[in-house]
């Protein structure tokens, strides 16, 4: 409605301007991105623990977080958020996966953590978020990785991706030869860059759903800006 009339509804308006604004403000992270390449060097900037030998506090750690991604054609892989069943009691996302097992809304498990990583030995490392299904070969390489060295911090890897579509796979092994500098390179706040905790009365909307979650409506134009997408290498689910 164009006109606000009521002090509720002012509030509420004044709260939808509010958050609108938290969220323009919120910092940014760039992804980790292969750029139609399919080896790369890469230095992982968090540990996934922090009793790890390198593990920098200021740096934070890796993460592995419960979230849904919007089914709505629109918002698939832009509207992503964690999971609120425990947080908040109650979780949107979840009632649907509930009412259709079959739509796509179940939980999801990703890792999130902030690399280095350069295509070349020459190159300049590039820093970002790296995301991929925990439960991946890589998630799982990843894990053991850092349960048998108690490090994943400080060595460089080299990261090969073969396949393609869902059955692409990525694969991860110390380099003998080549160690990046990462001086300088300053990990990501995962919690307030790429992650979200939406109320549970907001999902639908954050989704692209209409209020009620029974017809589908988009009741928010999607933008780019509103968050960002995850990169396509998002693949393997
Ligand atoms: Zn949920």
């Amino acid at each position: 409605m164009a006109i606000k009339k009521g002090l509720a509804s002012l509030q509420g308006y004044n709260k939808e301007l509010l958050d609108a604004a938290a969220e323009r403000n919120r910092p940014k992270a760039d992804w980790f991105k292969w750029d139609n390449k399919t080896e790369v060097y890469m230095n992982f900037l968090q540990e996934l623990d922090p009793d790890s030998d390198n593990y920098d506090e200021a740096q934070g750690l890796g993460v592995v977080a419960i979230e849904h991604f919007s089914v709505q054609e629109d918002f698939r892989k832009k509207r992503h958020a964690l999971c609120t069943a425990e947080s908040q009691g109650a979780c949107w996302a979840c009632d649907q996966h509930r009412n259709d097992r079959k739509a796509g809304w179940g939980p999801k498990s990703s890792l999130y953590i902030t690399v280095a990583y350069a295509f070349s030995e020459d190159e300049k490392p590039k820093r970002g978020v790296l995301t991929r299904n925990f439960n991946s070969s890589f998630g799982q390489d990843v894990l053991a990785e850092a349960v048998d060295e108690n490090t994943i911090v400080g060595r460089t890897y080299k990261v090969r991706k073969s396949g393609a579509g869902t059955t692409t796979a990525w694969s991860l092994k110390p380099s003998k030869t080549f160690q990046m500098d990462t001086s300088g390179l300053e990990a990501y706040d995962l919690e307030n860059t790429v992650l979200r905790e939406i109320a549970v009365d907001q999902q639908p909307a954050f989704y692209g759903y209409a209020q009620d979650g029974g017809e589908i409506g988009v009741s928010v134009a999607p933008t780019e800006s509103t968050q960002e997408k995850p990169p396509a290498a998002n693949d393997e689910w």
